[in-house]
C-alpha cells in the first residue's frame, strides 16, 4: 500500500475558503495540506472571474477575483502548506477516533485528525460537447485534460476550442505530437492574445493547422478514433484524420464524489452544519464556504471566512485535545506574530 501522508488537517478544496482556513488553523498551531481537481488554487475566483472586480471582502474596497487568491496565498505563507493540485478526493474513511483515511484519485492516501470540507459548488467538471457517440471514445482516445504529455506523443492530435486551454495545450503539443489542428468554430478566440498570435505563427510556419468548423461525429472503433467530421465554416464538410482528440469547452459543477463521502446533505445537495463549530454529522469532519448549509447561510467569502476562523477552535480539540487554548488577537500577541513571522 502506499505510504499515507500524515498531516493534522486535510483541506477539500482550494478556493479562497479553503486557503484562509490554513491561516486560522495556522494561528493555533494546526498543520494542513490542501487537495483541489484545479491546477492551481482558487477555486471560483481563479476559475469563473479572474479579473473581476470584487467589492464586498471587509477593508478592501475592490480586488479582483485572482487579487484576492494572490493576496491570501501570501497571507498564508508563514504557514507552508502543502498543495496537491490536480487531483479529486474520492473517499474519506473513519479509521480511528479521530483519524481519517482520504484517497485521491491520484491513489495518495492521507491520515489526518480532522477533515475541512471546503469544495465550494463542487467539483469543476469539463463539459463535454454535443458529438453523438462520444463516450465510447471518453479515456481512450478523447481527453478532457492534459495530465501528462508524454502520453501525446507522436500522436495525430485534433485540440478543440477557443479559450485558454485550447491554445495553451496547442501550442505545448505541437513540439511534442506528431501533427497537431486546432479547430475553432470562428476566428476569434477568448484565449490570451499573445497565445493566438503564437498559434498563427506556427500555422504560417506550417507546424500546425488551423481549421474553422464544428466537430459534428468522430469515426473509429473500439474506443479508437481515427477521424473526425468537421462541418466548416464554409458549410463543406470534411474528414479530419486524427488518433486523438481532446476537446475544451469549459467547465462546469458538479456536486461529485462528496455525495458518496457517507456526510449529510440536504436535498439541494449541500452539508448542513452548525453555526458554533461548522461540522458536520461526522465529528471530525468540518464544511465551510459555500458547500454548507445552516439557517441564514449566504454563499459570500465573508462568510466563508468566519466560518474558517469558528471551524479552527473546534478542530484544534481534535487535534491537540491536551492543549488549553487561549484567544489571542494577532495585533497584542507576540507569540501570534512569531508565527506569522513578523517579530
Ligand atoms: C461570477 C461570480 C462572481 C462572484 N462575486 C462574488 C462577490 O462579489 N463577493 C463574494 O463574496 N462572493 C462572490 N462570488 C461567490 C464566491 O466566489 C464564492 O462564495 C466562493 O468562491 C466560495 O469559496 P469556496 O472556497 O467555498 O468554494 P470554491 O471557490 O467553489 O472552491 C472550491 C474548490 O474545491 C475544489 N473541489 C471540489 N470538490 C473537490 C474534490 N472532491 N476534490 C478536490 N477538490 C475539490 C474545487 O475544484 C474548487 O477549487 C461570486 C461567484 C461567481 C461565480
Amino acid at each position: 500500500m502506499t505510504e499515507p501522508i500524515k498531516t493534522d488537517v486535510l483541506i477539500i478544496g482550494a478556493g479562497p475558503i479553503g486557503l484562509f482556513a490554513v491561516f486560522e488553523l495556522g494561528l493555533l498551531d494546526i498543520k494542513a495540506q490542501l487537495i483541489d481537481i484545479l491546477d492551481k488554487p482558487g477555486g471560483q475566483c481563479a476559475e469563473l472571474y479572474p479579473e473581476k472586480p470584487i467589492y464586498d471582502i471587509p477593508g478592501v474596497p475592490h480586488i479582483t477575483g485572482q487579487g484576492l487568491v494572490a493576496a491570501l496565498m501570501t497571507q498564508i505563507k508563514p504557514f507552508k502548506p502543502v498543495f496537491h493540485l490536480k487531483e479529486m478526493v474520492e473517499t474519506i474513511e473513519r479509521i480511528g477516533d479521530p483519524l481519517f483515511r482520504v484517497k485521491t484519485d491520484a491513489g495518495k492516501i492521507f491520515e489526518c485528525k480532522a477533515v475541512v470540507i471546503a469544495a465550494g459548488g463542487g467539483s469543476f467538471q469539463p463539459k463535454r460537447p454535443p458529438i453523438p457517440g462520444i463516450e465510447a471514445y471518453e479515456d481512450k482516445s478523447v481527453f478532457y485534460a492534459v495530465r501528462q504529455m508524454e502520453k501525446f506523443r507522436g500522436k495525430k492530435i485534433l485540440i478543440v476550442g477557443g479559450g485558454d486551454s485550447a491554445l495553451d495545450w496547442t501550442l505545448n503539443l505541437v513540439p511534442v505530437a506528431a501533427h497537431v489542428t486546432l479547430l475553432h468554430r470562428r476566428d476569434a478566440f477568448r484565449a490570451a492574445p499573445d497565445s493566438v498570435n503564437k498559434m498563427r505563427v506556427l500555422v504560417a510556419d506550417k507546424k500546425m493547422d488551423f481549421v474553422l468548423g464544428q466537430v459534428s461525429a468522430l469515426e473509429g472503433a473500439g474506443g479508437q478514433v481515427r477521424a473526425a467530421k468537421v462541418k466548416r465554416e464554409d458549410g463543406q464538410t470534411v474528414l479530419l484524420a486524427c488518433d486523438t482528440v481532446l476537446p475544451f469547452f469549459g467547465l462546469t459543477m458538479k456536486l461529485g464524489p462528496v455525495a458518496n463521502w457517507g456526510i449529510a446533505l440536504n436535498e439541494d445537495e449541500l452539508i448542513p452544519v452548525d453555526t458554533e463549530k461548522f461540522e458536520t454529522n461526522v465529528p471530525g469532519v468540518f464544511a465551510i464556504g459555500d458547500i454548507n448549509t445552516y439557517p441564514g447561510k449566504l454563499k459570500l467569502i465573508l462568510c466563508g471566512f468566519h466560518e474558517a476562523a469558528l471551524m479552527a477552535q473546534k478542530a484544534h480539540r481534535y487535534v491537540h485535545p491536551d492543549k488549553k487554548l487561549t484567544f489571542q488577537y494577532t495585533t497584542s500577541s507576540t507569540s501570534l506574530q512569531k508565527k506569522l513571522g513578523v517579530t
